[in-house]
């Protein structure tokens, strides 16, 4: 259902409003995690005034270590569906497990399946049956024919609203945690009807990158970026030291739209 073979025309998912696909660039922002309700207002009225379409936080943490936060589970899809209330901005949380299917449901308006878990079949299946638009990242050591396939076991459920995301594979190369693989936006635009979109926070990993990164993702094709954005970057609880403060979302959303002005 993914190749270009099956529906030769783009796929435009529509989230609650926010076509993602088709002639729009869509920017998703937001911070890593939920942490409390003065960092996600902070943050979600810094990417509503940066002009940011769909507003990021993970309440549920695939760390890489366990001792590491994990996240504020239902208390995080609470403060999330404030911040919806507040500015009007659709919401996209990861999912986890099957068994936090329901809750995230309620909250989220697209589901974001995490690196970690691009091959769960398991909840690919069941985030299919949802219905739920969903954002399927790639697996950081996943091939582009994987992640194609990844992405079948949604659409094969009858769900047809899948974003994928190239969020860095890894490589040898230590300079950035991953690398992200601008040729995979380019080869999977040819392949697959699906929209792309970008993360270059995660695969960065750090802060400096992340604009040369976002405005190399538009140029090459991409349908959208998602950028971690927190009001106190050093100081946050996950992934420290790769977001943006929220005015530098703003000089990057002016520096994408001149970009995708000029091309
Ligand atoms: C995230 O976007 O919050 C995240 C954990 O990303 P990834 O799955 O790409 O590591």
């Amino acid at each position: 259902f993914t190749g270009r073979a099956y529906q030769r025309a783009d796929t435009v998912v529509d989230v609650a409003g926010v076509p993602i696909g088709g002639p729009a660039f869509v920017v998703v922002a937001g911070p890593c995690a939920v942490e409390n309700r003065a960092q996600m207002s902070d943050s979600a009225h810094g990417v509503a005034l940066a002009g940011g379409a769909i507003l990021r936080g993970g309440a549920y943490k695939p760390r890489t270590s366990p001792y590491s936060f994990q996240g504020l589970g239902r208390a995080g899809l609470r403060l999330l569906a404030e911040q919806r209330e507040v500015t009007g901005l659709p919401i996209i949380t990861e999912v986890l497990d099957v068994a936090d299917l329901d809750d995230v449901l309620e909250v989220a308006d697209i589901l974001q399946v995490g690196t970690r878990n691009m091959s769960n079949a398991t909840l690919l299946r069941a985030i299919g049956r949802s219905g739920r638009p969903v954002l399927l990242k790639r697996g950081m050591a996943a091939t582009i024919e994987e992640w194609l396939l990844a992405a079948e076991y949604i659409l094969s459920e009858g769900n047809p609203d899948v974003v994928l995301c190239e969020r860095g594979i890894r490589t040898f190369e230590p300079a950035t945690r991953f690398t992200l693989d601008l040729s995979a936006v380019a080869a999977v635009r040819r392949i697959s009807h699906l929209p792309v979109i970008v993360d270059p926070s995660h695969a960065a990993g750090r802060t400096d990158l992340v604009r040369p990164l976002a405005l190399a993702a538009a140029a090459v094709g991409a349908d959208g970026v998602m950028i971690d954005v927190h009001p106190d970057a050093a100081g946050a609880l996950c992934d420290a030291g790769q977001a943006l403060h929220p005015k530098e979302l703003a000089e990057l959303t002016a520096d994408l739209g001149r970009l995708l002005t000029a091309t």
